[in-house]
């Protein structure tokens, strides 16, 4: 069993553009060896919107080296790329983009959830992708609500929505370039759940909802990260209340990691190409 290292929280909430509060729980600024093969993640709500005839959201920019992967839970997303791919991204939806040699987006509240208002609930994982991947051809995968398999938890402890890795028989449908398991696991009070992860590998836990404990007593609450150690196999969450938590692992990518906002590539030199190929128009336009 891993041993729990810390418990990270963020109070401080700002916008990316104007239609995310987030906090971020980690930065690849941070310490990207710690959290490899993540480089960042940030937690948008839950907030309650008013209804507006407004665009909310962040105009195009780039990302070049890695993939974002969008989780929503409550409201509605609508994006745009430089591949001509445009779609949403609803409740229970995961978009899985591949930014690989480059692709320039925009991210706004849906037309749909910007008139009705309501609750927005979001969190944008940043996965790095390994030296040989990072200039791989740009796209994404669309991962709707009712393509992910929700599995019992054994002993009736709750239910886990399985996006990435595989486990109880279940296969997420996130295809991913190294190892990596993602899970939307909701326990009940006073349940508890061993979750399987590979000695070596990185483990990490956002609460989404309520409170949870790991096997040395630590406690979390919502919008906390609980992060493992690399020794050890399994962690065990366990619900003080009803709880929802999103669960991450993967195994390490052992490789420099240089980045400069929405480029993370191996070396300062790759960093200036990125910047080069960015403003000449290589990373593609919207139109
Ligand atoms: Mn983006």
């Amino acid at each position: 069993m891993k041993s729990t290292f810390h418990i990270q929280r963020n109070t401080q909430t700002h916008w990316v553009g104007d239609g995310f509060p987030v906090r971020t729980l980690f930065s690849y600024q941070d310490d990207p060896a710690l959290f490899s093969p993540f480089l960042m993640l940030e937690h948008a709500g839950p907030t309650a919107f008013e209804p507006t005839a407004e665009r909310r959201g962040v105009g195009a920019h780039p990302h070049r080296g890695f993939e974002t992967v969008t989780i929503v839970l409550d409201g509605e997303v609508s994006h745009r790329d430089s591949t001509g791919a445009l779609g949403s991204v609803g409740p229970g939806d995961v978009q899985w983009m591949t930014a690989g040699a480059g692709i320039v987006h925009e991210e706004f509240h849906s037309e749909a959830f910007a008139r009705s208002g309501g609750p927005f609930h979001m969190v944008q994982l940043w996965v790095n992708l390994p030296a040989r991947d990072k200039m791989t051809a740009p796209g994404y995968q669309s991962i709707g609500v009712a393509q992910i398999p929700t599995v019992p938890l054994p002993d009736g402890a709750g239910t886990l929505r399985l996006i990435a890795g595989s486990w109880l028989g279940a296969q997420g449908p996130a295809r991913t370039f190294t190892p990596i398991q993602v899970g939307d696991v909701r326990l009940q009070a006073g349940h508890s759940v061993t979750l399987p992860v590979l000695d070596g590998h990185t483990a990490l836990a956002l609460v989404l909802q309520g409170r949870v404990k790991t096997a040395d007593g630590a406690q979390a609450d919502a919008s906390e990260l609980i992060g493992w150690r690399r020794e050890g196999a399994g962690v065990m969450l366990g619900a003080v209340t009803d709880a929802r938590v999103l669960w991450l692992a993967g195994e390490p990518i052992d490789e420099p990691v240089l980045g400069h906002g929405p480029f993370v590539m191996n070396s300062q030199a790759q960093i200036r190409q990125a910047l080069a190929d960015y403003q000449s128009g290589r990373m593609g336009r919207l139109d």
